[in-house]
C-alpha cells in the first residue's frame, strides 16, 4: 500500500554460486516488467553480474556489485573455497551497498527485501528497514522441508547411531528418501560447522519469518510436501517452473516441440554451435543430451565409462562438456564419434530439452534442469553430486518414476549402457517418458491464465510493487 509506485525501491540479494542468480534475475524481471515505476537494484559480485545480465538492459533493475571478499590474483583449490570467503564478508558487503544505492536513488528508502532463500540474515535487515522480506528459494519443495527439518533429522540420526540407510518416514512426504540422500550440510558431521552449513542451520530457523516465500515449483510437484510446507510459513507461493512462467509467453501455436527453423520466442543466445539445427536431423525420442550443470564435472574415470557407453550404446548424443575434450575424453573419442555426436563447451540447454528428438538428459539433477527436463517431457539419467541432488534423484526414480540413478552411485560403463539401453529403448524407458509428458502437462496447467503458478504470481508481483 502506497501513494505512489515510484518511491518504491525494491533490493534483490542473489546468491552469486551455482545457477542461483540467473532464475532469480529472469523472476525479477517479469516482476519489474509489470511495474515500471518501482525501482529495483540488483545485488551480487562482480562476476555474476556479468554473467547474468551480459548483455541484457531492464530500465527499472539495476545492476549492483557486492564485494565478492578474494584476495587479488586468487586462484580456488576447490568450488566451496570462494563460496566461504564470500559468506566471510556478507551480509556487510550487501548492508554497504545498500546503503550507496538509497543514496544514489535520492534517498528512496528499500521497501522489499528479495533476497536468495540462502540469506537469513534479511530477516532482521528486513525488520530494521520496516521492509518487507520475500525470500526466493530456487530449487524444490523436497530439498526446502529436508532443511527446514534440520534439527530433527539431526537429533534422529544421532538417535541411531548415525546410520543413513534409514528412511526419512517421519517426515510427511520424505518416506522415499534416506538419511544418506540428504545434503551433506544437513547431515554429515564433517560439514556441520562450515560457514555453508551454519548459513543453511540459520536458513532452517528464519525462513518461517518471511512475508512470503516463493519458490521454483508448481502445484503438481509433491503435493504432501506442499501442504507441509505451507504449514510453516505466512504464505507459500508456487510460481514455477521458472522456464515457462517467467519467459515471455509465446504464442500458442509455438507450444509444440521446438526446433531450429521454429525457435521459441524466448530470446536466447544464438545456437552457435548448431544444436538446435544438428537434432533436426535426428529422430524422435533418439538422442542422449548430457550435462552436469554450469560448474560441476565428473571424476575422469567416470568420464572414460560414460565416452565409452555411449561410443558402444550407438545412440545420437550432445554432450555439454566443461573442460578439454580433447584430453579429457579418451583418445580418438571425438574423431570416432563426429557422425554420432556432438561436444560443445555450452549449450542453450533450455531449448535443446524441449526438441522432439531429445530422448534422455543425462544429468547431475541441479533444480534448474529438473524442471527444464520437465517443460521438455525428457526423462533423466541421474548422477548426483552434492547438495540437494542426492534427494532430487530418489524424488525422481521413486516418487514420480522419471528418473533412473545409474547403479552404485557412478558411471561405469556397463551400468551406463544398461540405463541408456532401458530409457531410450525399452516398454520402461517410454513408461518414464509418459509420466514426464503428464507432469510436463500439468506444468502448463499451472502457468495458464488461470493456472495455480500465473495466479500467485501475480499475488507476488502485488506484495513486492504494492
Ligand atoms: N546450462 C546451459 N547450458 C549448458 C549447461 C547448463 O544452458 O551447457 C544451464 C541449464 O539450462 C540450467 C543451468 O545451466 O539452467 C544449470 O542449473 P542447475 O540448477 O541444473 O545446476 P547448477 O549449475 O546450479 O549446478
Amino acid at each position: 500500500s502506497s501513494s505512489s509506485s515510484s518511491s518504491l525501491h525494491v533490493a534483490v540479494l542473489a546468491f552469486p554460486f551455482g545457477t542461483h542468480a540467473g532464475p532469480l534475475l529472469s523472476l525479477v524481471e517479469k516482476i519489474a516488467d509489470s511495474a515500471p515505476n518501482v525501482t529495483f537494484s540488483f545485488f551480487s559480485t562482480a562476476r555474476s553480474i556479468d554473467k547474468v545480465f551480459s548483455n541484457k538492459r531492464i530500465p527499472n533493475v539495476r545492476p549492483r556489485i557486492v564485494h565478492d571478499g578474494l584476495p587479488k590474483g586468487f586462484r580456488p583449490s576447490s568450488p566451496m573455497e570462494p563460496i566461504n570467503l564470500f559468506l566471510k564478508e556478507t551480509p556487510e558487503n550487501y548492508r554497504r551497498a545498500m546503503e550507496e544505492a538509497v543514496e544514489e536513488e535520492n534517498g528512496k528508502k528499500i521497501t522489499c527485501l528479495v533476497s536468495d532463500a540462502f540469506y537469513w540474515f534479511c530477516a532482521d535487515m528486513a525488520e530494521e528497514m520496516q521492509a518487507k522480506w520475500i525470500p526466493v528459494w530456487t530449487s524444490g519443495p523436497h530439498s526446502l522441508l529436508a532443511h527446514l527439518s534440520t534439527d530433527i533429522l539431526r537429533w534422529r540420526l544421532s538417535w541411531n547411531g548415525g546410520k543413513k540407510d534409514r528412511t526419512l518416514n517421519f517426515i510427511p512426504g520424505l518416506s522415499d528418501a534416506n538419511f544418506s540422500d540428504l545434503p551433506r550440510e544437513i547431515a554429515s558431521e564433517e560439514e556441520m560447522e562450515a560457514p555453508f552449513a551454519a548459513m543453511m542451520h540459520k536458513m532452517s530457523q528464519m525462513l518461517p519469518r518471511a512475508t512470503a516465500l516463493a519458490i521454483n515449483s508448481f502445484d503438481a510437484v509433491f503435493p504432501t510436501i506442499v501442504k507441509e510446507l505451507e504449514s510453516k510459513f505466512k504464505l507459500l507461493l508456487l510460481v514455477g517452473p521458472f522456464p515457462i512462467t517467467t519467459k515471455p509467453k509465446p504464442p500458442l501455436r509455438v507450444r509444440v516441440k521446438i526446433t531450429a527453423e521454429n525457435p521459441d520466442s524466448d530470446p536466447i543466445s544464438p545456437d552457435s554451435t548448431g544444436c538446435l539445427k544438428w537434432l533436426d536431423q535426428q529422430e524422435d525420442a533418439s538422442v542422449a543430451y548430457i550435462s552436469f550443470g554450469s560448474f560441476m564435472t565428473p571424476p575422469p574415470h567416470e568420464l572414460a565409462a560414460l565416452a565409452d557407453a555411449i561410443e558402444e550404446s550407438g545412440f545420437p548424443f550432445i554432450w555439454s562438456f566443461r573442460g578439454d575434450p580433447e584430453t579429457e575424453l579418451p583418445f580418438a573419442f571425438l574423431k570416432r564419434t563426429k557422425n554420432k555426436g556432438k561436444v560443445v563447451p555450452w549449450a542453450p540447454q533450455s531449448h535443446i530439452l524441449k526438441h522432439r528428438a531429445v530422448g534422455v538428459f543425462v544429468t547431475h539433477c541441479g533444480w534448474n534442469s529438473i524442471m527444464e527436463s520437465v517443460v521438455g517431457g525428457v526423462p533423466m539419467i541421474c548422477r548426483p553430486f552434492f547438495g540437494d541432488q542426492m534427494l532430487n534423484t530418489r524424488m525422481l526414480e521413486k516418487a514420480w518414476g522419471i528418473g533412473v540413478g545409474v547403479e552404485s552411485g557412478e558411471f561405469t560403463r556397463k551400468g551406463t549402457l544398461k540405463v541408456l539401453e532401458m530409457v531410450l529403448a525399452s516398454e520402461k524407458g517410454n513408461v518414464m517418458r509418459q509420466k514426464v509428458v503428464e507432469l510436463q502437462y500439468s506444468a502448463m496447467e499451472a502457468d495458464k491464465p488461470y493456472g495455480n503458478s500465473t495466479q500467485n504470481f501475480k499475488t507476488l508481483i502485488d506484495l513486492v510493487t504494492k
